[in-house]
């Protein structure tokens, strides 16, 4: 059992909590937002007035804020100055990955061992304890990272150097919302071309044509019976955090000097959807717009 301090308590820090409570950790949490606190307490957690407070008997700090910005600030003025000596921490935010190793550096300075450990697996991963981690620090860091980890995932990657496992998740969504966008053109355009959705689901979900997109969440309503085309497009997975890590990746692919023609196009189309009022719908409503609606 470790003392585990857990900072943000949102949509899957709230149930990351809670299954670290059930891998009996002594949790002390804090939110901002008194109601995402007096869940994670409902949950077993004890309660802790500030980010500081939380931190301050910690062995191992957990957070899971919403940008770069957040966790900047939340190690800056909360967490480096005032965890104990020895502390290990663990940022699972999705945040861009300068930001990622920036905090890491700090760490590292503060003599503290840390790893970035973005997840995927929304909301239902993150309370079912299946998600997936993508964990960027050293051998030994990844090691100590792992056990906690486990009461919280299922499938816990090493990707590298600090800021690998932003990297690692950003090219992923990138190439998520690109295939989405191109499923939906396609099932369009075999419409407008009379073919039966049904059929075309069979043919392109056994052919080259076959991806996740497809498979999970196809953007037509029928064929695959849980996707959010099924229920107006409820989420999922919201189109306004499609955009942000869209955004994330075109920043990475400034600040590396890659050429992402189609992730830039793709950040484009989901900022067009998100400002039309969509941000709260599953990515995969974008095939609304394309589809003139
Ligand atoms: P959320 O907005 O539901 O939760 C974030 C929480 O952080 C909020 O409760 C907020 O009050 C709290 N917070 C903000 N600033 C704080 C501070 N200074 N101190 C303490 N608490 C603070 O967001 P979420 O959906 O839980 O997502 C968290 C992170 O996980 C994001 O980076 C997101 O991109 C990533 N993520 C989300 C999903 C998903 O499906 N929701 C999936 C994978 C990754």
């Amino acid at each position: 059992m470790a003392k585990i301090a857990f900072i943000g308590l949102g949509n899957m820090g709230g149930p990351m909590a809670a299954n670290l409570v059930k891998g009996q950790h002594q949790v002390t949490a804090f939110d901002l937002t008194a109601a995402a606190l007096d869940a994670a307490a409902a949950n077993g957690a004890r309660k802790a007035a500030s980010a500081a407070e939380a931190v301050k008997d910690a062995e191992v700090v957990v957070t899971m804020l919403p940008q770069g910005k957040h966790v900047r600030a939340v190690y800056e003025n909360d967490v480096l100055p005032h965890v104990a000596k020895g502390a290990f921490l663990i940022d699972c935010s999705t945040i861009d990955v300068d930001t990622a190793r920036h905090v890491a550096a700090l760490a590292e300075k503060a003599g503290l061992a840390m790893v970035d450990a973005p997840v995927s697996g929304g909301v239902g991963g993150a309370t079912a304890g299946t998600l997936t981690f993508m964990v960027g620090g050293s051998d030994a860091a990844f090691a100590k990272a792992r056990p906690i980890l486990e009461k919280m995932g299922k499938n816990i990657v090493h990707t590298g150097a600090p800021g690998s496992g932003q990297a690692a998740k950003i090219v992923n969504n990138m190439i998520l919302g690109i295939t989405m966008i191109g499923v939906a053109e396609g099932f369009l355009m075999g419409k407008r071309l009379g073919l039966d959705m049904k059929t075309l689901f069979d043919i392109v979900s056994t052919s080259s044509g076959s991806c996740w997109a497809v498979n999970n969440y196809l953007p037509v309503a029928g064929p695959v019976p849980g996707s959010p085309a099924n229920r107006d497009f409820a989420p999922g997975f919201t189109a306004e955090n499609m955009l942000k890590d869209l955004k994330l990746a075109q920043q990475a692919a400034l600040s590396s000097g890659a050429s992402t023609p189609m992730g830039a196009e793709a950040a484009h189309l989901f900022n067009l959807f998100v400002n039309a009022g969509n941000g709260g719908k599953d990515f995969s409503g974008i095939i609304r717009m394309l589809d003139g609606k």
